[in-house]
């Protein structure tokens, strides 16, 4: 039994993992909000080597701020976002925690380009906050 396990609204999608999280955190950044319909998109990174990913996604490639690649892969029949990869990081994959089976497991330590967080977005517990990227 995985540690962490999740998938797509429709279910074509499913990825586990036993590796331990890199990190995790909630990105307030204008494109994460368009592409997850959402205030922030809550991210749990894991080394990309020690995910099982099942299912076919389709991939968008964006332009982060680093002017590098974001890979941002749904699944092509409902629509979910299931992980986001970017340039910068290789070998990173990042999940979209809402898709956990239990997203509850997800502790985010930190919270980043809060300089475009909604206003009525406040989050209970202590983090790190950084306006943008952390450094
Ligand atoms: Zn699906
Ligand atoms: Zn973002």
């Amino acid at each position: 039994m995985a540690t962490f396990t999740g998938g797509c609204l429709c279910g074509r999608v499913r990825y586990s993992t036993d590796a331990a999280p890199v990190f995790s955190g909630v990105c307030h950044c204008r494109d994460c909000q368009r592409a997850t319909g959402s205030a922030f998109a809550p991210v749990l990174a894991f080394p990309k080597a020690e995910v099982r990913v099942e299912g076919a996604l389709t991939t968008y490639q964006g332009t982060g701020d680093s002017g590098k690649p974001i890979w941002r892969s749904f699944c092509p029949n409902c629509g979910s976002g299931v992980h986001d990869e970017v340039a910068v990081m290789p070998g990173v994959l990042m999940i979209l925690a809402g898709t956990l089976d239990d997203p509850a497991l997800m502790q985010p330590t930190m919270e980043i380009y809060c300089s475009s967080a909604q206003p009525w977005v406040s989050l209970a517990g202590e983090r790190k906050r950084f306006a943008k990227m952390p450094g």
